[in-house]
């Protein structure tokens, strides 16, 4: 019995945010796997979103006509991330202003 081919998913690291997208490099040739690795810099998670073979994808080939997130807009976590950067750039700003 083979195994059914990966399924189709918008995959995203659940600790970075950052999408996952599986593709064949020079150095990989893209094997069916369930244990998928975050390529960003510094992240390192590895984590399984299904008990079967998946393969991420940029986008799904449909989309649903109540669907508000899209390929492209940020995860939650991005989200909050930006928020932070927000809050702590603003922070950093008042604080020069008190020294000057
Ligand atoms: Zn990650
Ligand atoms: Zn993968």
């Amino acid at each position: 019995m083979t195994e059914a081919p990966p399924l189709p998913m918008v995959l995203h690291c659940p600790r970075c945010g950052m999408q996952h997208i599986d593709q064949a490099t020079d150095e990989w040739s893209n094997p069916p796997h369930r244990s998928h690795a975050c390529q960003a810099v510094g992240c390192g998670c590895i984590w399984r979103p299904a008990d079967v073979a998946t393969t991420g994808v940029e986008r799904t080939i449909t989309q649903g006509r109540a669907d508000n997130w899209k390929p492209g807009d940020l995860t939650a976590g991005q989200q909050l991330g930006a928020v932070a950067l927000a809050m702590f750039v603003d922070r950093q700003r008042r604080l020069n202003r008190r020294s000057l």
